[in-house]
């Protein structure tokens, strides 16, 4: 791990963002037990056959944080520091995510706590199938329908998929989202987080009057999200100055070459020793003077130590939480215009929304239909959240909280409870 990442709760830090945003909107008690906390939440042990025989026990889960808008909705993340509390927190931030962008799903998330570097393809695959078989129960495409998260992928979807349509004995592919084309995935799901982000950076840019072109970008996290970002700034006319992913952080002040990145990334696994770039450490890359940060790795990447060496002018959260309370607070005092996780990584839920409605139909859209979409849903969100933010004076974060809280509130005052 190349940044320190402080064990600060997530589900606490989760907790504690929805408090801040139901106080700001005035949020009645009953209203707030009945949005707040998981509606369900499984402990599963997973026991796969390793390669050499032996068999290995790991810890799983899947959270449905909330069904009062539509069925449970999020990825699957495969790590070694997934956690229950981890796996709630990310199940929260679905449900206010998906009423950000207004689409017809609660929140949901799952993971697994293991090591998946170190393990084999057929390792993933058994140990992704029995746990798919442990979560059957809950999952479906009416109730709850997973997706990629970190260290997991189209092949781990269609895995799941296939275990799930086995049980019923015949294909369901709108159980998952983020599967392969070929299995019903949508055209522009692999790309949809980034472009979100990209997206989102565009309208925060239009909104500060800074141009895109020429701007500098760090991104820290080059995975899916965070490389697909780094690839359309870059096409923008802005330069990527520094780049990290788990081994390193590659720097050229004045712009790496992004594409020949991706390439050399994709061959190799790895940023470090790209030509034509310097290696810098973790706590220099996040201290370089820059207009756009991008943390696109793990959650609180961003903490009340480090926050004061950030000078960004825009940090979009690609990340889900990559910044802790503490540091949100340093950086809305220092004037960075945040671009909070809920709204600017909202493009990958947005796709799969999109990817479940064309399964549903059995009717596929072209890309350029999945991009146009999505730049309506992202840009009609950002104005929506800006609006709260400037006629409330309330930061980025509370009015995203404000509007996604909001939106679930009210529907669950029109549906009622049963009694
Ligand atoms: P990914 O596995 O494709 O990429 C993660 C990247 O982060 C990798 O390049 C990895 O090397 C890097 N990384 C890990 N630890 C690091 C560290 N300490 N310092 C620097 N880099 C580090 O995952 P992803 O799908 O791109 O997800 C990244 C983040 O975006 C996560 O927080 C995830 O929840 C969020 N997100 C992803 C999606 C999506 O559709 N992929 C959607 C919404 C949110």
């Amino acid at each position: 791990m190349l940044t320190t990442i402080k064990t600060e709760n997530a589900y606490e830090l989760a907790l504690e963002n929805f408090d801040t945003a139901a106080d700001a909107l005035g949020l009645d008690n009953d209203t707030r037990e009945m949005i707040k906390y998981p509606e369900r939440v499984l402990t599963v042990t997973v026991p796969v056959r390793m390669d050499d025989g032996h068999i290995h026990r790991f810890e799983a889960y899947r959270v449905q944080h909330s069904s009062v808008r539509g069925p449970g909705k999020g990825g699957i993340r495969y790590h070694p520091q997934v956690t229950l509390d981890e796996v709630k927190a990310l199940a929260t931030w679905m449900t206010w995510k998906c009423a950000v962008v207004n689409i017809p799903f609660g929140g949901a998330k799952g993971g697994i706590t293991c090591d998946p570097k170190h393990m084999s393809q057929g390792e993933l695959e058994r140990m992704t199938r029995r746990y798919t078989s442990a979560i059957l129960p809950l999952i479906g495409p009416d109730q709850d329908i997973p997706a990629p998260d970190v260290y997991t992928n189209p092949q781990t979807m269609a895995w799941i998929m296939d275990t799930y349509s086995m049980t019923k004995g015949y294909p369901i592919p709108g159980v998952v989202t983020g599967k392969p084309i070929s299995l019903g995935g949508s055209l522009g799901r692999n790309e949809a987080t980034g472009r979100g982000v990209f997206n989102t950076v565009q309208c925060a840019c239009e909104h500060l009057h800074l141009p895109l072109d020429g701007a500098a970008v760090v991104v820290q996290g080059f995975g899916n999200a965070g490389s697909i970002a780094a690839q359309l700034l870059h096409e923008a006319g802005a330069r990527v100055i520094a780049v990290s992913d788990s081994t390193g952080c590659v720097y050229n002040r004045n712009g790496l070459n992004i594409p020949e990145l991706m390439h050399m990334k994709a061959l190799c696994g790895h940023v470090e020793g790209f030509p034509e770039s310097e290696a810098i450490d973790a706590a220099q890359m996040l201290a370089l003077r820059c207009d756009i940060l991008v943390p696109a790795a793990l959650e609180n990447m961003v903490h009340a130590e480090n926050a004061s060496a950030v000078r960004a002018k825009i940090v979009a959260e690609a990340a889900n939480g990559p910044l802790t309370p503490a540091a949100d607070r340093i950086l809305e005092n220092n004037g960075v215009f945040i671009i909070p996780d809920i709204l600017c990584n909202a493009g990958g839920v947005t796709v799969s929304y999109f990817e479940w409605v064309q399964d549903e139909q059995h009717l596929f859209w072209d890309a350029q239909d999945v991009y146009a979409r999505l730049e309506r849903v992202m840009k009609t969100a950002f104005r929506d959240v800006l609006k709260i933010h400037m006629e409330k004076k309330v930061p980025m974060r509370t009015a995203a909280n404000m509007l996604g809280i909001g939106r679930v509130a009210e529907a669950v005052r029109l549906r009622g409870i049963y009694p």
